[in-house]
């Protein structure tokens, strides 16, 4: 747990055999309203719920947890996050909300090989991220997090329902797994991915003022190089058709 600028906290994954997405928490002390970016993986909330309280944070202060994407390694210990938050509130990108609501998880699983997988590992049934979500995301709102407006945008490729979180006065970038840290980017083989979608979402996040970038996964970077986000497009490009 670190706190990268004032409000927001950095919270690492712990990587296995299936990776961990890491947790921003987004609020300051002042205001009692915190927000959970991404869950992690089955069995990995209890320690970042830890970390909160090793903060000096009440739980009863977190209000919502708030998923740039659904796949399993950001929504698997969602249920374990409620269990010990009753109230927090469910926030997804509509696409993906929709998906989850209609108990389709495809989209979460990503492919068919990985859902048995998990199914013998974890003891997952059908039905269990079939989540009621509390309010569906669209592209261009902001959202008031404590005292910082953060911007969505919807960018959709790495998987359909993707979002990214900016925030203008500080410059943080959280993009989810659309971009990361080394000039890599998220996957786009799995199911509703699509590369050229990924290529035009890369490009619109381009053209924002990132100087500190927040990802899924992996390191995360303070100083981000102008143009940044454009070179690794650039880079990437010819794959993304
Ligand atoms: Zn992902
Ligand atoms: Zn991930």
């Amino acid at each position: 747990m670190r706190e990268i600028v004032e409000g927001v906290y950095f919270i690492q994954g712990q990587d296995e055999l299936i990776p961990d997405s890491h947790v921003y928490l987004i609020g300051d002390r002042g205001s009692g309203d915190f927000s959970i970016v991404d869950a992690g993986l089955m069995g990995k909330g209890g320690y970042k719920l830890g970390a909160i309280e090793g903060l000096g944070i009440s739980l009863k202060d977190v209000k919502r947890v708030i998923m740039t994407h659904t796949h399993l390694d950001h929504i698997g210990c969602f249920p374990e996050i409620r269990e010990q938050i009753p109230g927090v509130e469910l926030w997804i990108h509509e696409v993906e909300a929709r998906a989850l609501e209609r108990g389709d998880e495809r989209i979460l699983y990503g492919m068919d090989m990985f859902r048995t997988m998990c199914e013998q590992q974890f003891g997952l049934r059908p039905g269990d991220f079939s989540f009621k979500v509390d309010r569906h995301l669209g592209d261009g709102e902001s959202v008031q997090l404590g005292n910082m407006v953060w911007k969505i945008f919807h960018v959709p490729g790495h998987s359909p329902g993707s979002i990214a979180l900016y925030n203008t006065d500080n410059k943080i970038l959280i993009p989810g797994d659309v971009v990361y840290a080394d000039y890599a980017i998220g996957r786009f083989d799995l199911h509703g991915a699509n590369g050229h979608q990924l290529k035009n979402s890369l490009m619109r996040l381009a053209e924002l003022d990132v100087e500190v970038l927040l990802p899924g996964h992996n390191s995360i970077v303070e100083k981000v190089p102008p143009g940044y986000i454009l070179d690794t497009a650039r880079q990437w490009a010819p794959y993304l058709v």
